[in-house]
């Protein structure tokens, strides 16, 4: 890149201000055009529907954002944010039954989507080189040399009917999600669309915060009752959120989609593969409505694979590779990819090389997610291939292991938070130990739940009177 004067990063979520961070240290200037306008603390917004949801950082993730930002961590301790031991604090039921609950396998951070995006912003914001422009809509790329270039945007007031404005700069990443129109924005420049693979589970999610009921009495801090494809489609989580609530989130792939209604909600809880989630929420006072999102199908847009990518763009984020979000990954993808964009600014490569590198950073996200959405007879998507039946017949085993063994436990862990490849589950010394604990017997279920005790009578006769 000749002159690195203006970067421009079109979308402010999260893959926007990772990528607006790495980029202030190699422009002189880095602008944030975001189409919605920030809530002032830490909430939710439109442009980030899915902050309503369940989400969660594993420890590779945490590290990625800790060095980008030093001293997260440690505001999230100060912000109250839980710190769950894995297993240990988390009831946990996988497709192949109950984990044990070992200690010190690993970690995970669970938190309101809009606390994490407020605490990145505060301090992103405060530096000197970035300009942040809200409630603006970028319309179009501009771009020069036969369009072989991109030179800027074209943005306007968002709703504005007036024409666009260009801004120029070096760089222009987008950033704008699932929802991107960078292939549309492409074709204007002469380019084919990019191709695509869609993989859809047709999964929908539900979602709604809870008081932790008085006198709540449990050995876990967090439940997730797992799906076992392809008979049983649904997942649900209890997760404590930094206000001392609790967030439970719902899905169901194949359609089963989670109702919105307060006995729907209960109901599909009630269906889920064991009651212990149901038996926690059903006393629970709700703190907020059910809010629902079925927008998950998995995306690939395969920028990697365009000869004539122009140069002076760049793709981040959902807007390249989004997939089922029912592991977790999506924004340790985009820290991935985030620091791509700096080695790509540090070595001097060029932006079609980034897209390479961006391609591979969603690779394993891909990987898991997409294999387990084609257990479902009812998702779309290419035919299922052999070595997919066969590449799951293996997660099973190794799930199955990582329920009594610790080591494989780890090691499954931080393949689903991305801290390794996925096939290092398989690596020799692994496989010894998976198919050594074949015969070890799986712990049994969890007691009953005991809630508020008074709770729990009321609802007893409650359920003697409606019988
Ligand atoms: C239900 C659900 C649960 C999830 N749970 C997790 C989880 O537990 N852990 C995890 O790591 N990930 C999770 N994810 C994924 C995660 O939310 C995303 O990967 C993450 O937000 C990064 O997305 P993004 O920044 O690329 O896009 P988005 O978050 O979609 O943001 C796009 C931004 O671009 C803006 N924008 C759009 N168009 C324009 C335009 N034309 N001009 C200007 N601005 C524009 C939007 O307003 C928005 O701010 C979950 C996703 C879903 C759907």
């Amino acid at each position: 890149m000749e002159s690195r004067e203006h970067a421009i990063v079109v979308g402010g979520s999260m893959a926007g201000l990772l990528a607006a961070r790495v980029l202030t240290d190699h422009f002189a200037q880095v602008t944030l055009l975001e189409r919605d306008t920030y809530p002032e603390g830490p909430a939710d917004r439109p442009g980030v529907a899915q902050g309503r949801h369940l989400h969660v950082l594993w420890n590779h993730g945490l590290g990625l954002l800790e060095g980008l930002f030093p001293g997260l961590e440690q505001e999230f301790v100060e912000r109250g944010v839980p710190d769950l031991r894995l297993p240990a604090d988390l009831l946990w039921l996988t497709s192949q039954g109950w984990r044990k609950r070992f200690d010190g396998v690993s970690r995970l951070l669970t938190f309101s989507r809009g606390m994490l995006d407020h605490a990145v912003r505060e301090r992103l914001f405060a530096h000197e080189r970035l300009t942040v422009r809200t409630g603006v809509e970028v319309t179009e790329l501009t771009a020069s040399r036969g369009n072989r270039a991109v030179t800027g945007v074209r943005w306007r007031e968002r709703g504005a009917h007036a024409i666009a404005q260009p801004m120029d700069a070096d760089l222009v990443v987008d950033a704008t999600g699932r929802s991107s129109r960078a292939p549309e924005w492409l074709a204007k420049l002469g380019r084919p669309f990019p191709d695509e693979t869609r993989i859809d589970p047709l999964l929908g999610y539900a979602s709604r915060r809870f008081a932790v009921p008085e006198g709540f009495d449990a050995d876990w801090r967090a439940l997730y009752i797992q799906a076992g494809a392809p008979l049983h489609k649904r997942t649900g989580g209890l997760f404590p959120q930094e206000d001392g609530t609790w967030i439970c989130s719902l899905s169901g792939a194949g359609r089963d989609y989670p109702a919105t209604t307060d006995d729907g909600f209960l109901g599909f809880a009630r269906g889920l593969r064991h009651p212990v989630l149901y038996d926690a929420i059903k006393d629970a006072e709700p703190l907020t409505p059910i809010v629902s999102y079925r927008h998950t199908a998995g995306h690939r847009r395969h920028y990697e694979r365009m000869k004539d990518w122009p140069a002076g763009f760049a793709a981040i984020g959902d807007s390249v590779c989004a997939f089922n979000p029912i592991y977790g990954q999506g924004m340790t993808v985009a820290a991935r990819s985030a620091l791509e964009l700096g080695r790509m600014l540090a070595e001097d490569r060029t932006t079609r090389w980034y897209q390479q590198r961006a391609h591979r950073a969603g690779s394993g996200a891909w990987l898991i997610s997409t294999g387990e959405d084609r257990r479902y007879t009812d998702t779309q998507g290419p035919p299922v291939r052999a070595h997919t039946r066969a590449l799951n017949a293996a997660v099973d085993h190794a799930v199955r292991a990582a329920n009594v063994d610790p080591v494989v436990c780890g090691r499954l862990i931080d393949a689903l938070g991305l801290g390794v490849e996925p096939t290092a589950l398989f690596r020799p010394g692994m496989l010894r130990r998976i198919l050594g604990s074949r015969n070890v017997p799986l712990p049994d279920g969890p007691p009953p739940v005991i809630a508020n005790p008074e709770a729990r009578r009321r609802t007893s006769r409650a359920d003697a009177e409606a019988r």
